[in-house]
């Protein structure tokens, strides 16, 4: 899931090396901006070519935390911790202990939570250091736990609005391209069933999508072939960059709305959509439900004021939309403009168009 950086970074507040040679901790923490209130963004344990490739993937995902944070509303900055796997044997809660030392030192400015490749137990060996850490076991009737139930029903939200704008009609009257049935993809066909769509799903495990073809009455396609499936709309939830110069052409689906973390591979690839009147829900919007919760947990906030915040979804996609149409730009360029106008680190339009 982890995807060659390709987006020019803005400069960080900070960036942290981490070195701790008894745990075998290597790594960086990167407070992307604290403008808006502590940098959150989740862990990633990860197998890296080199530190560079670690730092660059930092530095992305960081801003892209500060701008999911900005534009869901949240009074959170952004920031990201990525960690390298050891080569050598290593203790997994000794390493995550070292990890938690370097965000306590922080003293509250980075909160971090799960991402790709840390778990729940992770977290919890992070917590008995610091504080300032969410994505622990969850307590009754507070947000916490999975996130991807909340991810997916933002993204259904999301696209719900998407396709009025774009078809002026409801989801029954539609056919969804689902890429990848994991813990989103699977939430999110649910919804889709639910609410009357068609689906055509693809997934590598073939267990899994069985089970969803059977449960909803989704067509299986091969995952090479999904892009290209006679869909009204792609919705990608397993890699990021999977739309991108060579890929565009195949996609016969006219709106493009999924639960997956950059899915555009340049942000040149929003403006090549629009080209061809592909409407893009920007993924930081569409997907911002699971730290909505993840924020919820660190801030205390009780379930429904989470649920409030999630279903909010489509009014800030909307806005998003109305933006992009009164400034002639794309809606990913639209989101990334508004995005960094909230941080405070406010770009002129002009920057923004395409070239
Ligand atoms: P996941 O690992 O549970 O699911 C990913 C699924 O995609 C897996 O079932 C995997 O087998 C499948 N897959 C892998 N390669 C594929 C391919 N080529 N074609 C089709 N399917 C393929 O992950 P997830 O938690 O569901 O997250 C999915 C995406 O959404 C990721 O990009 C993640 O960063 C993003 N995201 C997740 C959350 C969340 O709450 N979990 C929040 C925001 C963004």
């Amino acid at each position: 899931m982890v995807q060659p950086a390709t987006f020019p970074a803005c400069p960080p507040e900070k960036m942290i090396s981490l070195e701790d040679q008894a745990s075998g901790l290597r790594g960086v923490i990167v407070l992307h901006s604290t403008r808006l209130g502590p940098a959150a963004g989740g862990c990633r344990f990860w197998r890296y070519d080199d530190m560079g490739a670690l730092r660059t993937d930092a530095l992305r995902l960081a801003e892209g935390m500060a701008y999911k944070n900005a534009m869901a509303g949240l009074p959170l900055g952004g920031g990201k911790a990525v960690l390298a796997v050891p080569d050598r044997a290593y203790d997994r809660e000794k390493l995550f202990e070292a990890f938690g030392q370097a965000v306590r030192e922080l003293t509250g400015d980075y909160v971090t939570a799960e991402d790709v490749g840390t778990t729940v137990a992770d977290m919890t060996a992070v917590r008995r250091v610091t504080y300032h850490v969410a994505g622990l076991e969850q307590k009754s009737g507070q947000p916490g736990g999975d996130p991807s139930p909340w991810t997916a029903r933002g993204v259904f939200l999301a696209m719900q609005v998407a396709a009025r704008r774009q078809f002026g009609c409801e989801l029954d009257q539609l056919t969804v391209a689902v890429q990848g049935l994991g813990n989103v993809g699977s939430h999110l066909c649910a919804l889709l069933h639910e609410a009357g769509a068609r689906l055509i799903v693809a997934e590598p495990r073939p267990g899994v999508a069985a089970e969803i073809a059977c449960r909803y009455g989704a067509e299986i396609m091969n995952k090479d072939a999904i892009l290209g499936a006679r869909a009204d709309i792609f919705a990608p939830c397993a890699l990021g960059g999977v739309i991108d110069r060579d890929t565009i052409p195949l996609l016969r689906a006219k709106l493009v709305c999924g639960g997956a973390n950059n899915i555009l591979a340049t942000p040149e690839d929003g403006d090549r959509l629009a080209e061809r009147d592909v409407l893009y829900a920007p993924d930081y919007v569409a997907n911002a439900g699971g730290i909505i919760n993840v924020a919820g947990e660190y801030l205390g906030w009780q379930t429904d004021e989470v649920a409030r915040r999630v279903e909010q979804t489509g009014e800030r996609l909307a806005r998003v939309f109305d933006h992009a149409e009164r400034g002639g730009v794309s809606p990913a360029r639209a989101a990334d403009l508004l995005a960094r106008e909230r941080i405070g680190r406010a770009r002129t339009a002009a920057e923004l168009q395409p070239a």
